[in-house]
């Protein structure tokens, strides 16, 4: 038998990477934006004819290139970017593997001509299928225009398989918007067909949002900003209103490069959770900034994909982020942007604050969370005292405080005994303005009108942040339990159930599984009654049935949020003033004090004049 091994010729080697680097028209349009890039460019002009297929041409005024690197640029592995390993840990330009230009050639007729801004002379030269047909002095501008005509000429199997003029064209607005917004301070230009889609002066990344998706964005739009040890992130998310069906306005760029991660929109999306509707996506655009060392951007040729270090300090950091934007654009005006009439007008930004309320956050439950410094949230900390200037006024005892004179509504004399009926010895404490009603439900004068907060959500609110906090810091409480009760579940349930106990244990839940579909229950987190540890058991279990396969991030969450549902259905009601005053500082002290973990409205504020209104006055 003759021996049937060949080494394949360099131009079909070219031909097959050029299938990975170059899959369609969008993907040469990208190679080439990411060099210009990577170039030095200050301004970039893009011209598509036919969807790329007749002539995609990309035009820089960036660093140029000498006559022996523009043939050497069309090499295979050729690269200016890396020269040790080493380098690989520590890139920062966009290409880094010197095979874009090689594909490119290989499937394309393609012209470049370049020059360096020192040299006299530029360089022209013609490349088609990896064949260099020509190569001249040429006189042409600083920088480097490179055209690629009939994309696939050679391919036709490939260039067959093309899609319609109109998908192609917009998988290139798809690159174009990306890098674009990546580099606000770049000018970018499209031309498509000969007439101008896009100008885009240089400017921030607002400016280039709107430039992009149009002015009517700009009022929609919340900036995110947080900086850690581990990484920075900013950038903009759109309102919860605005959020819609269409995927597609969401953009993640880990050090300045699009990428798409299915785990951090989960975390975006978590941050917004009840505020948006079900199957409806808010806009973002956000940057991470993180050690390169510590992302891997290639595990995917065309490098949309990355790998983290670590993704669920990534995960939760992101989470926090924009939870603390969408928080603060709630409740408090921004420096970059401007509030809609209808935000300034809530009570919650017109109402003053006192300084018992500041002395209040200083002590509370938030400061604690976050003083466990460079964490995400640390920077939350001073703002938090900001946003409780803003937050509300909740009228304690008008003795102990220095309010403004319109600040509370008269005190009706009788609520002390209300409050405690058979307790004559309390009405001898200054009068309380808080009111229980049905033992559910916690009136309060705020200086816009009346505050009535669901006591049992409120309770909801406040366990769910107990417990989230015990679980992040792994420093759950457990109260021993003197006879420990053993449940057992059907046999795929406590399979479940078992792949959770760890993290049950971190907020103080000592379950130990005994047998193949027993579990018993030496400790609970304490503050739970016996008994209940069964149905939240049950309730965690539901949930684990439930939960579908891209929850992972959310389901710690959920567990602690059926928990805290549960040891808030449990509380008694809360009679003393002072009681009272602690729900509502801890409610407050709280991250997201509007609702439950589930989205359901912990508190409403009823205008003095709609109360007014309704006794006809
Ligand atoms: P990579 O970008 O991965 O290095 P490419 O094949 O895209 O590989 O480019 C090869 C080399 O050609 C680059 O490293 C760079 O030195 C040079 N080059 C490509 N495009 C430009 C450009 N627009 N301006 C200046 N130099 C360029
Ligand atoms: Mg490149």
């Amino acid at each position: 038998m003759p021996d049937v091994i060949q080494l394949l010729s360099d131009h079909i080697a070219n031909q097959i990477a050029a299938g990975e680097v170059v899959q369609r028209p969008a993907s040469a349009v990208k190679e080439l934006m990411e060099n210009s890039i990577d170039a030095g460019a200050t301004e970039i002009q893009l011209i598509i004819k036919d969807a790329g297929k007749e002539l995609i041409q990309v035009a820089d005024n960036g660093k140029g290139m000498s006559p022996t690197d523009a043939r050497m640029a069309f090499e295979r592995h050729a690269t200016s970017k890396i020269r040790t390993i080493d380098d690989l840990f520590r890139i920062r330009t966009m290409g880094f593997r010197g095979e874009a230009l090689a594909s490119v050639a290989a499937v394309a007729q393609v012209e470049m001509r370049t020059r360096q801004a020192d040299t006299e002379m530029g360089t022209r030269i013609v490349i088609e299928g990896t064949e260099v047909k020509l190569q001249e002095p040429f006189a042409v501008n600083p920088g480097t225009n490179l055209m690629v005509k009939n994309l696939f000429f050679n391919v036709p199997a490939r260039r067959h398989f093309l899609k319609s003029t109109t998908t192609e064209y917009r998988h290139i607005l798809d690159e174009f918007t990306r890098i674009a917004l990546a580099y606000p301070a770049i000018a970018f230009r499209l031309f498509n067909n000969g007439s101008e889609q896009f100008h885009l002066d240089a400017g921030n990344l607002k400016t280039r949002i709107v430039g992009l998706l149009g002015g009517t964005v700009e009022k929609n739009l919340v900036p995110v900003e947080q900086q850690t040890d581990l990484l920075t992130i900013n950038g903009f998310v759109g309102k919860p209103e605005t959020a819609n069906r269409t995927r597609g306005n969401q953009f993640f760029f880990i050090n300045g490069r699009f990428v798409r991660n299915a785990y951090m929109h989960h975390a975006v999306m978590s941050a917004y959770d009840s505020l948006v509707e079900k199957d409806t996506f808010p806009f973002y655009v956000l940057f991470l900034e993180l050690d390169p060392a510590k992302v891997d951007v290639n595990v995917h040729p065309t490098k949309q994909e990355v790998k983290f270090d670590d993704d669920r300090l990534i995960y939760s950091h992101l989470q926090a982020a924009i939870r603390h934007a969408l928080a603060r654009y709630n409740i408090a005006p921004s420096l970059d942007f401007t509030l809609s009439t209808e935000i300034t007008q809530l009570p919650a930004v017109s109402l003053p604050v006192s300084h018992t309320d500041i002395s209040g956050a200083q002590t509370g439950y938030l400061q604690q969370v976050f003083k466990s410094g460079h964490q995400a949230h640390v920077i939350e900390r001073r703002d938090s005292l900001k946003q409780w200037k803003e937050l509300y006024e909740i009228a304690k005892n008008p003795a102990t405080r220095d309010l403004e004179p319109d600040a509370i509504l008269p005190q009706p004399r009788v609520q002390a005994t209300l409050l405690t009926p058979g307790r004559p010895e309390e009405s001898a404490q200054p009068a309380s303005n808080k009111l229980l009603i049905h033992g559910t439900m916690l009136a309060t004068t705020v200086k816009s009108g009346m505050m009535l907060i669901q006591v049992s959500r409120a309770y909801e609110r406040i366990w769910f942040e107990r417990l989230l906090a015990q679980f992040n810091n792994a420093d759950g409480v457990s109260q021993q339990i003197l006879f420990p009760p053993t449940y057992s579940f059907a046999p795929q349930d406590a399979l479940l159930l078992r792949e959770v106990l760890p993290d049950l244990r971190r907020v103080g839940f000592e379950i130990v599984s005994s047998g193949t579909d027993g579990f018993t229950v030496q400790g609970v987190p304490s503050g739970i009654s016996s008994g209940e540890e069964k149905e939240i058991m049950e309730d965690v279990l539901e949930y684990l049935k439930h939960e579908s396969t891209d929850a992972v991030g959310k389901r710690m969450e959920f567990v602690l949020a059926r928990v805290a549902a549960r040891l808030a259905r449990s509380r008694p009601p809360i009679t003393q003033p002072e009681a009272q005053q602690a729900l509502i500082d801890e409610l407050f002290g709280s991250t997201r004090p509007e609702y439950t973990p589930d989205g359901k409205k912990v508190f409403v504020i009823i205008k003095k004049e709609a109360l007014e209104d309704m006794l006809g006055q």
